[in-house]
């Protein structure tokens, strides 16, 4: 999207100072995003006077506040696993606490408070690392592959034949596809999100086996689809941070 002009406005809000970066651009209506450095953008078109623009940064001070400080603290808070008892692994929206089990025969089980390693030598970091990590991809192929199976359900009338599933740790991005390719290609840690951002993120994919870009044509497609993808969106965005 071409940018016609950028400047650096402040509003004073019940949260304080707000800084942002405006810009101009040929879109429809007021867009914000908060970037992971803590960053906020706003775009209007023309026809948006500036102190609209200002009166909604202002209504939406909490928001940003909170958006800013939840970067903030899951900036700080990244220290490497340890594969300890007590620590907690986000799974399908929950938290999981971990529990080492002293076991002859190694596996991963759940049982939706716990995730259960069993591992012969408790203390062998790599292997509990491996155990954890071949479980969490297989959850991913399982809960993906059927969530992708049910939304395929709703694509077969417009042509779309199933696609392959591929799996990426990608920082800045839920999923992707390759609709010439037959290819959808989902970030690992959408195993982290509620299973309906997980379906949220399929269907806009699937969508685009019919509309290749993020046309008007897309989103009333996504809004017939699902028509509650914005709760599902705004719930992903709030509780997995890439
Ligand atoms: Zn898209």
């Amino acid at each position: 999207m071409k940018t016609l002009s950028t400047e650096t406005r402040i509003v004073q809000t019940d949260q304080g100072d707000i800084v942002f970066t405006f810009e101009r651009k040929k879109i429809k209506n007021i867009n914000l995003r908060i970037r992971h450095n803590g960053n906020v953008y706003v775009s209007a078109p023309k026809s948006v006077p500036k102190n609209v623009v200002d009166s909604f940064v202002i209504s939406r001070c909490d928001y940003i506040k909170n958006a800013v400080e939840s970067f903030a603290v899951n900036d700080i808070q990244k220290p490497e696993m340890q594969y300890v008892s007590g620590e907690n692994v986000t799974f399908l929206g929950k938290n999981l606490r971990i529990k080492i089990v002293k076991d002859s025969n190694e596996y991963v089980n759940y049982d939706g408070i716990y995730i259960f390693i069993h591992v012969k030598r408790p203390d062998y970091y790599n292997r509990k690392k491996n155990l954890l990590n071949n479980w969490l991809n297989d959850q991913c192929n399982i809960i993906f592959d059927k969530t992708m199976r049910e939304v395929h359900q709703k694509f077969v009338s417009y042509g779309v034949n199933y696609p392959q599933l591929k799996l990426r740790n990608m920082t800045s991005r839920w999923g992707s596809c390759l609709p010439y390719k037959g290819v959808i290609t989902l970030n690992k840690r959408l195993i982290e999100a509620p299973k309906n951002c997980i379906e949220y993120v399929v269907y806009h994919e699937f969508c685009h086996f019919v509309h290749p870009n993020h046309s008007k044509h897309f989103y009333s497609l996504l809004q017939v689809m699902l028509p509650d993808w914005k709760e599902s969106k705004q719930l992903l965005e709030k509780s997995v941070i890439l």
